[in-house]
């Protein structure tokens, strides 16, 4: 069981972050935001993902623009992601950002920051404070040698300070950089110092499969301190891919549910039947359960009713048959031929009875 820290809690549009709230799942489009339609098409592809807060980068005014736009258009809070110049975030926030993300790094002098405070403060919504290891000021960098640990903890309480001189308390901290490690350590000395909720990432992971692998080892030692209460999984593609794989780390720790949990094993020599497709068959036809039912396919006797047993639905193959359980109890034999029918009728019928029973698309349809 982990036990998250007590952070403040944030109000990000219609969601509120920190406290016991849920740790809510966020992404960035990769289009040019000036660009509505493209935009819009990516925005509304996350949210049928179960995107919860998204990102948008604003270069220009153009993009400030945008947001007004997308704020009547969408359901979930819309954050402007600001560098270098202070105007973007004061346009942004006009056109009704529901939170500001800057990175003090490259944002200038301490009155370009007063003014963006003072334009969230009336605007009543929070300012991320963004220290990515990348963008670390230089003096900072020359001071530690580089954008290590340490460096990344005093250029975050400094930013933080000069944000809260101004009578600023609306904050949501990020400490990122592409080394898991560096990520880690700064991330925890300064949990141990503020309250404010923290969003969590690993910076520039790389492409899908090793950036899954990064921001899975990284994210999930930060949640299982109790740290972290928004998540961003940044991947190079395609965005929709962020939301599932932080879906899939939190639900991994127990801390959301977020649609079954297929436990199927490697297979080897051992096995009797070709389970792929049908771990492939029961994953597309369970993607929109909200459920977290245990689903459990095994290709032999070795380890087969073993994991079966212990799942709400499972099957242990043997020669040219399964044995299909259902919590705990063996059901039926089915023979090799029957047996994806049977199971995804079983499936089926175990969802049917289950007092959660949700869809996914029904879930959007009432938001
Ligand atoms: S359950 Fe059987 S087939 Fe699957 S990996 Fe274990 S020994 Fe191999």
């Amino acid at each position: 069981m982990i036990r998250r820290n007590k952070t403040k809690e944030i109000r990000i549009g219609n969601r509120v972050i920190g406290g016991t709230n849920p740790i809510l799942v966020q992404s960035m489009t990769n289009t040019y935001t000036g660009n509505i339609g493209k935009t819009m098409r990516q925005i509304r592809k996350l949210i049928r993902a179960d995107c919860e807060i998204v990102r948008v980068a604003v270069p220009d005014i153009e993009s400030c623009k945008a947001i007004a736009l997308f704020k009547k258009k969408v359901h979930i809070p819309i954050i402007a992601d600001i560098h270098f110049d202070y105007r973007l975030a004061v346009r942004a926030i006009e056109e009704g950002a529901d939170k500001i993300r800057i990175n003090p790094g490259n944002i200038g002098k301490k009155a370009n920051i007063k003014k963006i405070v003072v334009k969230a403060k009336n605007a009543g919504i929070p300012l991320r404070i963004g220290v990515n290891a990348g963008s670390l000021e230089k003096e900072l960098c020359r001071k530690y040698g580089g954008p290590v640990p340490d460096a990344l903890v005093e250029s975050t309480l400094r930013n933080v300070e000069i944000v809260e001189s101004f009578g600023f308390h609306d904050i949501v901290i990020s400490i990122k950089s592409s080394s898991v490690l560096d990520t880690i350590d700064a991330t925890i000395k300064v949990a141990r110092v503020m309250d404010y909720p923290i969003h969590l990432g690993i910076t520039e992971s790389g492409p899908i499969a090793s950036g899954t692998i990064k921001s899975a080892a990284g994210i999930s030692v930060l949640l299982h301190r109790g740290i972290g209460d928004t998540i961003r999984v940044s991947l190079t593609g395609d965005p929709v891919s962020e939301v599932v794989v932080g879906y899939g780390i939190l639900q991994s720790l127990n801390l959301r549910v977020h649609g079954p949990d297929i436990i199927s094993c490697p297979t080897c020599g051992r096995m009797e039947v070709d389970i792929a497709p049908i771990v492939k068959k029961v994953e597309q036809r369970t993607s929109n359960l909200c459920e977290n039912i245990k689903i459990a396919i095994m290709g032999c006797i070795v380890n087969g009713p073993g994991e079966a047993r212990i799942a709400d639905i499972g099957i242990a193959c043997g020669k040219g048959a399964a044995i299909l359980f259902k919590k705990g109890k063996i059901v039926k034999k089915v023979s090799e031929k029957e047996m994806l029918k049977t199971f995804l009728d079983e499936i089926d019928t175990l969802v049917e009875k289950s007092p959660r029973k949700q869809r996914k698309d029904n879930k959007k349809s009432r938001k």
